[in-house]
């Protein structure tokens, strides 16, 4: 067999494409396949469809290919245009290859595989490309399988912000809570996040109006992009935000008493963690400021968080009794800061108390924010935000899977 038909085979070529000739140089680890068509060959007009067109005029393209071995390979061949009758002068699409791609079909899958697993700027340094080119089919195959997700089915989302860059960029997600999918990413954390979200679930066969469980935090940002662009869903206040913010409340008392109580400081996890997750020396020394130190307002705020917890555990006829009572409770302290937590409570008694008939949080997705991580790891030294969103569409939108050829 001559190594033309050996290639041609493994191409999978079909007339009439076929290898020409080849080169290999050994030195430069490299490998060059020139492709041709035979005289008299007839193609498809990629607009319209129609076969049998002959070529007009053809122009010389080149694609990097799958590395033979440790060489690298690259097809050459003069692709032809054809003069269509209803379509005009086209140029026609080669079966190895998608036309405005300097890769071949396989070349990029490849590449798709590899960057869910490693960083782009490894896999461009892998293979020897920039970068840049790598986002250009990344993005090319979240686009085209974007356009085939359906939305139709999704009533029930989570939504979240995450933090770019410590905390002065963010993005917002929306996630489909029963198909544990991201459905959107956006930058920023306003209300019309919300807005774009609509557009992008109406866009894929959704409806705002049957979206009717939003899981997601107290900001007045969200709330009022709820309000606006999503007026049938019923809200239920995320419980790990509800927790952060009690939390921030405790920390708040301790801080403000360190300079009178030498004793708190660098104790500020002891405050935080669940017991459970502390160290058995941290429990102790936890056990010593809680038995020696009850006058301590920051041990009044613990105790207060203690009694929180006991909330998320109660059948939900009891939870708004208590709930109230536990609000009083906090009021009544003297203690500003979980003052101000119970205020904040009541005025979103109602979402937080939905949490007891539809146990949704945002936690179900692990933490999406552990998911963006994830997502800025593959995507590291990923330039634009707009990298960053088509690797968590490719990473966790469940898009449909990519078929090469
Ligand atoms: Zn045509």
């Amino acid at each position: 067999m001559r190594d033309v038909d050996l290639f041609q085979m493994a191409l999978g070529l079909e007339t009439p494409w076929f290898v020409d000739r080849t080169e290999f140089d050994a030195e430069a680890k490299r490998l060059d396949l020139y492709l041709d068509f035979r005289k008299g060959g007839r193609f498809r007009c990629p607009a319209c469809g129609k076969g049998g067109c002959p070529a007009h005029d053809t122009s010389e393209k080149t694609w990097r290919h799958l590395n033979f071995f440790q060489h690298e390979a690259y097809l050459h061949a003069r692709v032809p245009r054809v003069a269509c009758e209803a379509c005009g002068v086209k140029l026609v699409e080669v079966p190895w290859a998608r036309t405005g791609s300097g890769f071949t079909l396989l070349f990029e899958a490849m590449v798709l595989a590899l960057v869910k697993s490693m960083p782009v700027a490894a896999v461009a340094r892998l293979v020897g490309e920039q970068d840049t080119r790598l986002w250009r089919v990344v993005h090319h195959y979240v686009e085209v399988a974007r356009e085939e997700v359906d939305y139709a089915a999704v009533h029930r989302i989570g939504v979240d912000e995450t933090s770019l860059k410590r905390g002065y960029h963010y993005l917002t997600l929306f996630v489909d809570l029963d198909g544990t999918r991201v459905l959107f990413a956006t930058e920023g954390r306003e209300a019309d996040t919300f807005r774009a979200f609509r557009e992008d679930l109406e866009a894929h066969g959704g409806h705002a109006d049957r979206i009717w469980e939003v899981c997601m935090d107290m900001s007045h940002a969200y709330r009022k992009g709820q309000r606006e662009h999503l007026p049938h869903a019923r809200i239920t206040f995320d419980r790990f935000h509800v927790v952060k913010l009690l939390n921030e409340a405790v920390d708040q008392v301790r801080r403000a008493e360190r300079k009178e109580a030498p004793e708190l400081t660098r104790t500020r996890y002891l405050w935080l963690k669940n017991s459970s997750n502390l160290s058995q020396s941290q429990q102790r020394h936890l056990a010593q400021l809680l038995l020696g130190q009850s006058h301590l307002r920051t041990v009044k705020a613990y105790q207060m968080k203690l009694a929180f917890q006991d909330f998320w555990e109660l059948p939900a006829s009891e939870a708004g009794r208590f709930l109230d009572a536990w609000c009083r409770w906090a009021r009544g302290s003297d203690l500003g800061p979980m003052a101000r937590f119970a205020q904040t409570l009541e005025q979103h008694r109602q979402g937080i108390l939905r949490w007891f008939q539809t146990r949704i949080s945002n936690g179900l997705l692990e933490g999406l924010s552990s998911l963006v991580q994830a997502a800025k790891a593959r995507a590291r030294g990923y330039r634009s935000t707009r990298n960053l969103i088509a690797m968590i569409y490719l990473m966790h939108g469940k898009l449909p899977i990519f078929q090469p050829i």
